[in-house]
């Protein structure tokens, strides 16, 4: 959307002898650090963010020799979403169903991207991811990630409090790569089928400075659905707003705030109490998140 500040730090990693690095500098300088992908949804405060911003810059793809139905891959966390699918349709493996989606492979494992609450998730391939979490490497089997509708074992972990801190200082996992299984098709039909999907984007949602869907339904009826009914559809304040096109969408112009972005969120949950969550990441000066 582009709002928001600048980090005091700011690394880029491609080894893991860089994330290690990069976890210690964080603990000794006594500064929360954040994993960022491509951004596409999650938003800063404005001013100086306090923290230790880390982006995977990683991205190898391995292919391995198959002749199974499906094939499997091996995919660092900093790839793109986008040009994953398109480079792997090429070789006929099938991961179509997430086509539109921005953003790193990394952010899509975090957050359990894909389509809608009875849809196709990233998940739903995955066969292990490789991750640093609690001061270590892990390698976590699917049923160990405990995917949900846009919910993964990453995204419930609380602030990992090392044993020497009286101080919770916000360390949050990092997503390094993962083995994903890929149906097989003909090249040219997974073609169609990505041009179909974004042609059906294209006249969905906008496409202007945004960040995605907001929020996440708790009940039955879609968030966008919840917020419609509510009357909330192209609601603005300063320099964000609800889309006119697509009502979980929020949009910003030149000059929006994080505050803007703040007080749009709030008036949506006063008016639409106990039935969404806040699905986009709100990041405060201090690190934490605003909801
Ligand atoms: C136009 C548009 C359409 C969208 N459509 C969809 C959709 O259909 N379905 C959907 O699910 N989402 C959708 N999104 C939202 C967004 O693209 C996805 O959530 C995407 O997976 C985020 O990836 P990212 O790399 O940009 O993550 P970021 O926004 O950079 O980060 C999101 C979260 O993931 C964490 N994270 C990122 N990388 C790592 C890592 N390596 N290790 C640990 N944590 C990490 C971050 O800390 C943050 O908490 C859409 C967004 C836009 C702008």
């Amino acid at each position: 959307m582009r709002i928001g500040g600048t980090a005091r730090y700011f690394a880029e990693l491609t080894t893991k002898e860089d994330v290690e690095e990069a976890y210690v500098f964080a603990q000794k300088n006594n500064l929360p650090l954040i994993v960022l992908g491509s951004g596409s949804n999650t938003i800063f405060a404005d001013g100086e963010i306090a923290v230790l911003i880390i982006r995977i810059t990683a991205a190898h793809l391995t292919i391995q020799p198959s002749n199974h139905p499906t094939t499997t891959i091996d995919v660092a966390s900093g790839k793109n979403l986008p040009m994953l699918i398109n480079e792997i349709a090429k070789v006929g493996l099938d991961l179509s169903p997430l086509t539109g989606i921005p953003g790193t492979v990394g952010g899509a494992i975090f957050g359990n991207a894909g389509q809608g609450p009875k849809g196709i998730w990233i998940g739903n391939y995955v066969q292990s991811v490789t991750a640093f979490m609690n001061e270590e490497w892990k390698e976590f089997s699917k049923e160990e990630c405990t995917f949900r509708y846009r919910e993964s074992v990453w995204k419930d972990a609380p602030p990992f409090v090392a044993e020497d801190r009286d101080l919770p200082l916000q360390m949050a996992p990092i997503i390094w790569s993962v083995t994903l299984n890929i149906p097989h098709d003909d090249p040219t039909i997974i073609k169609e089928k990505i041009e179909l999907l974004l042609k059906r984007r294209i006249e969905t949602q906008p496409h202007q400075r945004t960040a995605g869907s907001c929020f996440k339904a708790i009940g039955e009826n879609p968030a966008w659905q919840l917020i419609d009914a509510a009357g909330l559809r192209g609601m603005k304040h300063g320099g964000v707003q609800i889309s006119e096109k697509h009502a979980n969408f929020l949009i910003s112009e030149k000059g929006a705030t994080f505050e803007d972005a703040v007080k749009v969120v709030s008036v949506v949950k006063e008016k639409i109490p106990e039935k969404l969550e806040v699905e986009m990441r709100f990041i405060k000066t201090n690190g934490s998140l605003a909801y």
